[in-house]
């Protein structure tokens, strides 16, 4: 642990990986869970590594200048990780997001100094339930307002600085955490960085070690499914689209998890390790427990808890 930090921005990452024990045996689990807590970054989320590296490669290639607007579209993580990278380089900074997501989120983004554009969802959205169809919106939105205000667009959907900073950050540091003791990585995928810059880190050093994607029960579009309900809980994830930056050379295979699992697992987090995760870690380890009971004891799973439960305190996450 360094003693000074010359900013925030050096907090971002070296997030402690915790093995789930208490859960696993109070759940009748033999193999070993080992859960990368994200929300240890200043922003509170995985998020923060990937805003940070987009800014950086953007400054090293010119397509980022002095005094510049950035502009990027979120569900609310993205967001604040830029909003705290753009307050400490001196960037002013627009976020655009759905007005499904969280309240809590656009508040820290303001908070932080950012402009927050909420843009309404598609006919019949539901708060807390953000679509495809609305992110298209959104996208939409981002567009017109960078051309307007000549900003540089961050475009996490594409941006190949997003899974490097997963393959040279979180991968890395899951392999020395878990001193290469991995057999299997489970994540859910938004715009598919986590997943595809962690496993392929991961396989660089260990090919065979399985990496499982997690997709809601009602949109599996990575497995080929059929996109039976676009609404759930997991905000921030499951978009019932196929991110550009998906690798499927990468994922072994597609787990699912419902809206109820998701939710369960959240709770049980917090009741039984003292981890206040939110939905995404609960769809997380909820799908990392059902690949589990599949394997033998000595096996050992690795997944992420991407953000906290702070952020959903405007939900039914915790009543
Ligand atoms: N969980 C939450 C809460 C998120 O906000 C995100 C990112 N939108 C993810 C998981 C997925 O991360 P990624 O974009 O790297 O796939």
């Amino acid at each position: 642990m360094d003693l000074l930090l010359d900013s925030v921005l050096g907090a971002i990452g070296k997030t402690p990986l915790v093995a789930l024990d208490r859960l696993r045996v109070a759940e009748g689990v033999e193999p070993r869970i080992l859960a990368k807590l994200e929300y240890f970054s200043p922003g509170a989320s995985v998020k923060d590594r990937a805003a940070l590296r987009m800014l950086e490669e953007a400054e090293k290639s010119g397509a980022l200048l002095p005094g510049q607007t950035v502009i990027e579209l979120t569900s609310g993580n993205m967001g604040i990780g830029l909003a705290v990278a753009c307050a400490v380089k001196g960037y002013r900074f627009t976020a655009v997001m759905s007005r499904g997501n969280s309240r809590e989120r656009w508040r820290v983004m303001k908070a932080l100094g950012a402009k927050v554009v909420l843009v309404p969802q598609a006919k019949g959205g539901v708060p807390g339930k953000v679509t495809g169809e609305d992110l298209a919106r959104v996208e939409k939105k981002a567009q017109e307002l960078a051309r307007r205000d000549g900003a540089f667009r961050v475009d996490q959907f594409k941006n190949p600085a997003n899974p490097a900073a997963h393959r040279d950050g979180t991968g890395e540091e899951i392999w020395d955490q878990s001193e290469g003791k991995v057999d299997n990585f489970v994540a859910i995928a938004g715009t598919g960085g986590t997943f595809v810059g962690v496993s392929s880190a991961l396989k660089k050093h260990n090919p065979n070690i399985g990496c499982f994607v997690v997709e809601p029960a009602g949109a599996p579009v990575l497995a080929g499914g059929r996109v039976t309900s676009p609404r759930h809980k997991i905000q921030g994830t499951g978009y019932a689209l196929v991110p550009e930056i998906w690798d499927p050379s990468l994922c072994d295979g597609y787990l699912t998890v419902t809206d109820a699992e998701a939710v369960r697992t959240a709770r049980l987090l917090a009741s039984r390790e003292g981890i206040l995760a939110g939905f995404s870690g609960g769809a997380n380890v909820a799908a990392s427990m059902k690949l589990a009971r599949k394997l033998s004891g000595e096996k050992t799973v690795v997944t992420i808890v991407p953000d906290t439960g702070l952020k959903y305190l405007s939900t039914d996450l915790f009543p």
